[in-house]
């Protein structure tokens, strides 16, 4: 399967990895943190109680997302930027706790994988959704280090937000998606570990590309 799997906890540079990446192959990138997003983002704009199981259930079911390059919509709302907040931070973290919420996205996730050539990034990507992937990376840093680079992409988006905050929140997120009983954030067995506290992102992309070319030239 012509898959490429990042999968890691929060701030642990996915993004930017996974985007280049993608572009060094030539590969599309899935955004799996993205759709947990503006799944949150929309329950909140409905006023939804996350305890209203029934109703979050409806919502997802019926809801659509749709991927325009690096565009998210949601039904038919542009909310590419209005899910880049720390209180979409936590709030997503919360919503990808709910079964049924999982199950819905997972099956977008695979739909969308299955036309091939994709960087998929998320946090069970390797374990859950595309177990059958041929490139598995596990992505890290410490929790400082993961807190500074966020709080710098939050001042490049105009948000000051306290690296204490930052730092409490990283933490809070870090025991919440290792500790749910469905799909919890652990690597692969088969995943190749990487931690890139003290490495650029460009010297990670050279690691991974390398790592790929090495199994391909072995199969
Ligand atoms: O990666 P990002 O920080 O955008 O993800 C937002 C939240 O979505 C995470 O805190 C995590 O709880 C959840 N998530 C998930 N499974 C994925 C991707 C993200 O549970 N595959």
């Amino acid at each position: 399967m012509d898959i490429v799997t990042i999968d890691g906890p929060a701030g642990a540079g996915k993004s930017t990895i996974s985007r280049m990446v993608a572009r060094r192959l030539g590969y599309h990138r899935l955004d799996t943190g993205a759709m947990y997003r503006a799944v949150a983002w929309l329950l909140k704009e409905e006023g939804t109680s996350l305890s209203d199981t029934d109703e979050v259930a409806r919502i997802c079911r019926e809801c659509h997302i749709r991927f325009d390059g690096e565009r998210i919509f949601i039904n038919q709302s542009d909310v590419t930027n209005l899910i880049r907040s720390p209180e979409m931070d936590m709030l997503a973290s919360k919503v990808s706790g709910i079964p049924v919420v999982r199950e819905r996205l997972a099956g977008m996730q695979k739909e969308i994988g299955m036309k091939g050539r994709c960087v998929a990034e998320g946090r069970d990507m390797g374990t859950v959704v595309f177990p059958d992937a041929d490139y598995k990376f596990f992505l890290t840093a410490t929790a400082e280090e993961r807190a500074r680079r966020r709080k710098k992409q939050l001042e490049i988006a105009g948000e000051i937000v306290l690296y204490e905050i930052i730092l409490k929140q990283i933490i809070e997120r870090d025991r919440a998606d290792s500790s749910r009983s469905m799909s919890p954030l652990k690597p692969a067995e088969d995943a190749v570990l990487l931690d890139s506290t003290s490495f650029s992102p460009a010297e990670v992309v050279e690691f991974i590309l390398a790592e790929i070319k090495k199994k391909r030239d072995l199969s």
